[in-house]
Parts: C-alpha cells; sequence; structure tokens
C-alpha cells in the first residue's frame, strides 16, 4: 500500500473546493488548491481564512494553529503544479466536458501512484474514470455543504475501481475527520437521488402556487424537522447545480419523475443561482 498522503491536490476553489482544501490542511497534508484564475483561487482562500478566524473568534482554534492552516496551502493556477500531487480531488463546476478535459490532464501530469478522485454531486465516476489511463485508480469522493461542518462523506466505487484506491481514500476521509458511506455509481448516488427530488418538489409547490417560499421551508422546518428548508438549500446548493443534477438524473436513470422544474431552469437561466449570485429563490 501506499505511504501516507502528505500533498493533497484540489482542482476547483470554489464553495466545496475551499472547504475540502481547509478541511485536508487542517489534518495536516499539504494542500495544492487550484482554478482556472488568480481571481477564483483568492476567493477560495479568503472563504477559508474568514472561516478559520471564525473558529479563533470562538476560542476553537488557535491563531498558531490557523496560520499554520492556511500556510499549508499553495495556491496555483496551473495544473501542471498537480504533479507533485499523491491524491487529488477534484471540485470543479458540475459539468461533464469540463470534468472529462480535467482527468485528461490530470492523467497526463500526476505520477503513476495518484489517486484521482471527483466530487461530482451526480456524474457516474465510471464515464469519468474512462477518460483517464488509470481507471483504477478513479473514485468518487462526495463531500456535502459546508464541508468543515458535515461529517458525511459518500465515497464511490466505479467498476473499475480498484480495492487498493478505495482502502486508501476511506483512510484518507477518515483522517480528514470524515464518516464514509459507500454508494454504488449510479447517477446522484445515494445523497442526490433521494435530496433532489424533494428540492425539485419543493419548487414544483412554489411554481404551481401551493405555498409561497416562507410557507414551503416553514413546513419541511418545523413540520419534519429539516434544519434548513429545501428551497434554502437548493439557494446554498447552488441552482446551477441543482439543476445539473436533475438533468443527470433524468438522462442517467430514464425516468420522468426525475424531470427538473421549469422554474428551476427559468432561475438559472436568469442567473439567479442561489446565494453565489446573491439572489435565488431568497435575496442575499
Ligand atoms: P462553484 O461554482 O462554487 O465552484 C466551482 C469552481 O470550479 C469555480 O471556482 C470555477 O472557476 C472552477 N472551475 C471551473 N472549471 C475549472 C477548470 N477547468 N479547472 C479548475 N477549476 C475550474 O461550485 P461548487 O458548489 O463548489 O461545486 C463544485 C463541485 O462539487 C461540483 O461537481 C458540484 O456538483 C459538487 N458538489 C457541490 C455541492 C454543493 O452543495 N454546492 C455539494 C457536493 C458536491
Amino acid at each position: 500500500m501506499q505511504e501516507k498522503t502528505t500533498t493533497f491536490g484540489v482542482i476547483g476553489a470554489g464553495q466545496m473546493g475551499a472547504g475540502i482544501a481547509q478541511v485536508a490542511a487542517a489534518s495536516g497534508m499539504n494542500v495544492i488548491l487550484h482554478d482556472i484564475s488568480s481571481n477564483f483561487v483568492e476567493r477560495g482562500l479568503a472563504t477559508i481564512a474568514k472561516n478559520l478566524q471564525r473558529s479563533v473568534d470562538k476560542g476553537k482554534l488557535a491563531e498558531e494553529a490557523k496560520q499554520a492552516i492556511i500556510r499549508r496551502i499553495t495556491p496555483s493556477t496551473d495544473i501542471v503544479d498537480m504533479g507533485s500531487a499523491d491524491f487529488v480531488v477534484e471540485a470543479a463546476s458540475e459539468n461533464e466536458e469540463i470534468k472529462f478535459k480535467i482527468f485528461a490532464q490530470l492523467d497526463e501530469i500526476c505520477p503513476s501512484h495518484t489517486i484521482l478522485s471527483s466530487n461530482t454531486s451526480s456524474i457516474p465516476i465510471g464515464r469519468i474514470a474512462s477518460r483517464a489511463k488509470r481507471p483504477d485508480k478513479v473514485i468518487g469522493l462526495h463531500f456535502m455543504n459546508p464541508v468543515p461542518v458535515m461529517k458525511l462523506v459518500e465515497v464511490i466505487r466505479a467498476l473499475p475501481t480498484s480495492e487498493e484506491t478505495f482502502q486508501i481514500t476511506v483512510a484518507l476521509a477518515e483522517q480528514m475527520g470524515k464518516t464514509p458511506a459507500v454508494a454504488a455509481d449510479f447517477p446522484g448516488f445515494i445523497a442526490n437521488r433521494i435530496l433532489l427530488p424533494m428540492i425539485n418538489e419543493a419548487i414544483f409547490c412554489l411554481y404551481q402556487s401551493v405555498g409561497d417560499c416562507d410557507a414551503i421551508d416553514t413546513v419541511m422546518k418545523l413540520g419534519m424537522n429539516h434544519p434548513m428548508g429545501p428551497l434554502a438549500l437548493a439557494d446554498l446548493i447552488g441552482l446551477d447545480t441543482c439543476l445539473a443534477i436533475l438533468n443527470t438524473l433524468h438522462q442517467g436513470l430514464g425516468d420522468p419523475k426525475y424531470r427538473p422544474c421549469p422554474l428551476l431552469r427559468q432561475y438559472v437561466e436568469a442567473g439567479w443561482l442561489g446565494r453565489k449570485t446573491g439572489r435565488g429563490f431568497y435575496s442575499y
């Protein structure tokens, strides 16, 4: 078996990539945080610094520990930097073509022992693995949002994923303080196969005026004891990401019950993507 992972690459410095980088660095690994432009990497680093400062202010983290975590994260805008990574998590936008291209590049750049994982919310890992010449070292590692807070990580084995890759990945998830749940490689895996139809149904309720945003979210919070209502959760996930996941479920499983609500499409087309753009079902 490979030695303990020391260098951890993260592709995409958005809300998930930044969270993954933070947790990996906090668990003692050296992290390379990559995005297509320095603005995006800077934004990710600023989010990490803000999150850590909050922990310092609450007395949960020492100032020196915060500085050490930040020092372990190296920013990157050149994917060639992944040449020193032992384990990579791809957390770029939920778009097949973007992910396929990244995996083909990583395959060329990374040493032969490097495991290439994807944080995709829904795209079958086997489809991504087929783009790499090391399909046995490709695996799904699906963190939940916000990564520093949520304990769960889904680990998805594609048909070609080797037992060694699986074991290393589970050990790494545990090192990061997460609890792994194993899912088979079908669109949406477990979490989003269950969550997204609920969110979509909440959007249909809004679309058909069954209730307004407040009523729908209040019913699910106070009636079902959910910590967040489904529309507020959709805004947190990102409405573009929700639509991409529903499209993958709809196409991949071929069942009309997964068809995305037209209102969701309309919001995404208008650029109302939720919290990240300041406007979704709610205004931020
Ligand atoms: P996001 O839009 O916040 O961030 C995506 C980042 O990827 C952006 O900064 C973008 O510049 C970058 N990117 C795009 N193309 C790239 C490329 N070729 N190389 C490097 N970086 C590139 O999205 P997010 O919410 O962080 O989602 C990222 C991934 O995580 C998606 O696959 C998504 O499905 C998955 N995911 C999201 C959530 C969620 O709640 N948002 C939860 C679990 C998993």
